[in-house]
Parts: structure tokens; C-alpha cells; sequence
């Protein structure tokens, strides 16, 4: 039996230890742990502390739960569209418990590497809720009453969580993705409010599944931070596969009975459905942490402050991933939890540019883009940029797994390649090279005589710097 956990009051409060830790980790996400195994590996003595479980939002509600949802919803279009490809079958629906049981697995043999891989580097794990006492010193209240954990260096590594619109009170029907991803039956209609990452990708597994889905975008595009040509690609897309997409729709409020969600709209119109997503944005997860009171000042919507060396207003407090403003990826925290851990450690890793971090979209068909997208590059250069739009029409692979898209190259005259943005099935597997080429600052020219191999996607984007060098292949003019 778990032991009862005594009132906050009567919970002891144990001294600091003496000697202390080289870095104490609040929240053990993707930020978080990256920054423990690195500092780890470079010698440092470290604690990593956390209420819930080692692996955070990406590993236990969102990243890997979800693309789980979304294979399966792959599998499910297979199935159904298997006579596309002569191959007889049958889709006789979805079992909601055996989906569950899949994506659960997938988590579980994950969560096991981790806490393998976590002790194996000799960090403390200590569970529990912790906050800042001071800039050197965290409280980590645990079943065994309150610890008081003194480090060189604190990283606030807390990430986000999800957040609704006032007006819209999350409930039975009314639910986030935290909810959505542990629903054992699927809805018949499905309303989706947001078309950013997680609506498209939700909208993209349900509709899928089975479900008739609408999504309510604010904006005049879905994905709005995608370059443009992508995003009217990837509303092309979705309305051909059945998803209503109503963009520049502005959502007033929400409210739910026992049959349905109902969604009302600024111009009047209310949508109904049996079960309404929130996925408006997550918001920084950085209240009660002690943070002002510890010198650590956030900005006006909560993000923790920081300069683009990750460090905070408090001296020898850093912060990492989600709680920084900026882009939501497991991967951008990784890499930040990566360069605090080599700062600490009196490296001189080079800053994170924005930018150049790497964007993929799960949904069918898949969106990835890394670097600039057309306005941005022109808002930078001006006029001197020449851009590519490459059809996967005459991509060989594409056409086997019968599916459209494209791959969108900028370049700035005369120069790199300053942003790749891809659209298609399965295309997300080909950031890759994208990243390589767009933080490699490769030249067109340079990339045209590299040999891509045949028949795959990724030879798409071998056309596309033929064609930006000026000497293009499978081109009619
Ligand atoms: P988001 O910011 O990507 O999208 C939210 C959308 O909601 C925006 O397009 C916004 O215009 C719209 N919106 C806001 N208020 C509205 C209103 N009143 N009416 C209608 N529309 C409104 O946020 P998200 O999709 O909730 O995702 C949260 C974060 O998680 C993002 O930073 C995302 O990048 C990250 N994430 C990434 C992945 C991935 O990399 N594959 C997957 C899931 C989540």
C-alpha cells in the first residue's frame, strides 16, 4: 500500500545537504532529462525532480501517445483502401480497448528505456512536487514529507499544459487532448476548435476512424504558421478526404448537454457534434513554482524570461523547452536541455535558432518545413529570393502510395537554402535532409549533383534544388 501523504503542515522539512548537486532539474519532460543525461555525461552531480512521471508530456500525453493514434489511423485508410492496390479486404471498424492497449504498449517499452537510461547515469531521481525556495535552492514535497534540495544551478524545465478560451469550459464532451487521447470509442462527430498542430492532427485520426469532423480554424488557413501554398495544399487535402474546414471562424463560446457539444461561432452559427476538441494553444506550466520570489521574472502571458543563452533573470538559473516562449517541440527541448547542460558545464554550445528547428505535422497528408517560409524570406530579403514549388505528381514512390503534395524550396538569390516546406503522405520522414540542408546553409548547386536514390519521396527534394539551380529534370519547360 502507497504510504499516506501527511498535510502540507506536518510534513517535515529536512535540511539541505551540505555538499549539494551541480544542477537540480525541475520537471523530467523532454527539456528536463535531456539536460540530466547530459550533465550526467559530462560529470556533473544532478537531481531531477518531478510530481509525475519521467518522460512528461511528450512521452505520457502527447508526441508518442498521439503518432501512436495516428498510425493506426494509416493502418484503418489501408484497410479500407486496400482495392486501390488490388489487395481484398475488409474494415470492419475499430476496437476502441485494443487501440488504447496498442498505444499504451508503445508508451509503456518507451517509459521502461527511459528510467533505465535515467538511473544507468547516476542521476537522482527524486519524485515530487517541487518549487523554488531560492535561486540555489528547491523543495520537493514527496510521500515522505519535504526535502530541501541545494544545487549550483536550477533549470526550470516545468513545460506547458493544455488551455481553453474563456467561455469554453472543458467537461465531458467539451475535452483536450489529454482527454481525446484516452477515448475508448470514437465519435460519430466530431468538432474540432483550433487548426493549429494538435486540431489538424486529431481531425486527421478521427476523421480516419470513422468520424465526421469539423474543424473551426480562426485564421484565414489552417497550420497558419505553414508557408502559404502549404496550407491551402493541406486544406485541398482535408476537404477531399470529407473534413469540413470552416477558416476565419472566430469562436464565441462553447457548452455541452447529456447528447451533445454545441460550438457557437462570433457570426451566430452554432455546430454540433457528440464530442468538441480544445486545441487552442498550451500555456507555460510556471505558477506556484516560487519563481518571482527566487528572482526569476516571466513575461505577460507566463513564459519564463530568458536570454538566448537559456538563462534566466535569477544568476545561475537556466530554463528550458515549453516554458520559454517560442516553438511547443520535444525536440527544440531536447537540444536546449542539451546546451544548459554543456553551459553549466563551461562549454560554449552554440544558441538555438528558432527557425532553423525542425516542424512536422502527423496528419494525412503530412507537413514538415524547417528555415523560412516565403513571407518570412521576403520579409528578410526582399525581392531577392527565388522560390520552387515541385509537384510529387512526378515522384514515383508518391504515385505508389497514391498520394499528392508538394516540396516548396526559398532560397536567397545567389545563396542558401533558406527554408524547405514539405507536403504528402509520409512526407515527414524526409526533415531530415531538409534540416541538414537549411542549418548546412547549402547551396542549390551544391545539392544538384548529390544522388538521391530511386524510387523514393525523398528524390522530391533532389528535384526541387535541380530545378532552384536552374538546371531542373523532370520539368516541361
Ligand atoms: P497552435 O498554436 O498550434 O494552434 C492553435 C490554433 O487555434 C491557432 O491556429 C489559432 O488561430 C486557433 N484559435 C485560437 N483561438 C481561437 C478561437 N477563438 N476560435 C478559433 N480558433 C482559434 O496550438 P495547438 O494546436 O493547441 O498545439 C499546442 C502546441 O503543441 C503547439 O505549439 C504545437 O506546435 C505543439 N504540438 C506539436 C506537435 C507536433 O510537432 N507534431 C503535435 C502536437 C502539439
Amino acid at each position: 500500500m502507497r504510504p499516506k501523504r501527511a498535510p502540507e503542515e506536518e510534513q517535515q522539512v529536512s535540511e539541505p545537504q551540505e555538499a549539494g548537486y551541480d544542477v537540480v532539474i525541475l520537471g523530467a519532460g523532454s527539456g528536463g532529462y535531456a539536460c540530466a543525461l547530459r550533465a550526467s555525461q559530462l560529470g556533473l552531480r544532478v537531481a531531477l525532480v518531478d510530481a509525475a512521471e519521467l518522460g512528461g508530456t511528450c512521452l505520457h500525453r502527447g508526441c508518442i501517445p498521439t503518432k501512436a493514434l495516428l498510425h493506426a489511423a494509416e493502418v484503418a485508410d489501408e484497410a479500407r483502401q486496400a482495392a486501390r492496390v488490388g489487395v481484398q479486404t475488409t474494415f470492419d471498424g475499430v476496437d476502441g480497448p485494443g487501440l488504447l492497449a496498442y498505444q499504451q504498449s508503445v508508451v509503456d517499452r518507451l517509459y521502461q528505456g527511459l528510467q533505465g537510461l535515467v538511473a544507468a547515469a547516476g542521476v537522482d531521481w527524486l519524485p515530487g512536487r517541487g518549487h523554488l525556495v531560492a535561486a540555489d535552492t528547491v523543495a520537493v514535497r514527496g510521500e515522505q514529507g519535504t526535502q530541501l534540495v541545494r544545487g549550483r544551478h536550477v533549470v526550470i524545465a516545468t513545460g506547458s499544459q493544455v488551455r481553453t478560451l474563456d467561455g469554453v469550459a472543458l467537461g465531458a464532451r467539451i475535452v483536450s487532448s489529454d482527454q481525446a487521447l484516452r477515448l475508448e470509442r470514437v465519435p460519430t462527430r466530431a468538432l474540432v476548435l483550433g487548426g493549429g498542430v494538435i486540431g489538424v492532427e486529431f481531425a486527421s485520426i478521427w476523421s480516419s476512424l470513422g468520424a465526421q469532423v469539423t474543424i473551426v480554424e480562426a485564421l484565414d488557413s489552417l497550420l497558419p504558421a505553414e508557408d502559404p501554398a502549404i496550407s491551402k495544399g493541406l486544406v485541398r487535402a482535408l476537404k477531399k478526404r470529407g473534413i469540413s474546414v470552416r477558416t476565419g471562424a472566430r469562436v464565441a463560446s462553447a457548452h455541452e448537454d447529456d447528447d451533445a457539444a454545441h460550438l457557437v461561432l462570433e457570426d451566430g452559427t452554432t455546430l454540433d457534434g457528440d464530442l468538441l476538441l480544445v486545441a487552442v494553444g498550451r500555456g507555460p506550466v510556471t505558477a506556484d513554482l516560487g519563481l518571482a520570489e527566487a528572482g526569476v521574472e516571466l513575461d505577460e502571458a507566463g513564459f519564463v524570461r530568458t536570454d538566448e543563452r537559456l538563462q534566466t533573470t535569477a544568476p545561475g538559473v537556466y530554463a528550458v523547452g515549453d516554458v520559454v516562449r517560442g516553438l511547443q517541440l520535444a525536440h527544440r527541448g531536447f537540444r536546449h536541455g542539451i546546451v544548459v547542460a554543456e553551459r553549466i558545464a563551461g562549454l560554449d554550445p552554440a544558441p538555438v535558432p528558432e527557425e532553423n528547428i525542425p516542424r512536422v505535422t502527423y496528419c494525412d497528408p503530412q507537413v514538415a518545413s524547417v528555415g523560412l517560409t516565403e513571407p518570412a524570406a521576403r520579409e528578410q530579403f526582399g525581392d531577392e529570393i527565388d522560390t520552387v514549388e515541385q509537384s510529387l505528381a512526378g515522384n514515383g514512390k508518391s504515385q505508389i502510395l497514391g498520394t499528392s503534395g508538394m516540396v516548396k524550396m526559398v532560397r536567397r538569390r545567389g545563396g542558401p537554402i533558406v527554408g524547405v516546406h514539405l507536403l504528402g503522405a509520409r512526407m515527414g520522414e524526409q526533415i531530415g535532409e531538409a534540416q541538414m540542408l537549411v542549418n548546412w546553409e547549402a547551396y542549390p548547386q551544391d545539392v544538384a549533383p548529390l544522388v538521391h536514390a530511386h524510387p523514393t519521396q525523398n528524390e522530391s527534394l533532389g528535384e526541387a534544388a535541380l530545378a532552384l539551380a536552374g538546371t531542373p529534370l523532370h520539368s516541361h519547360n
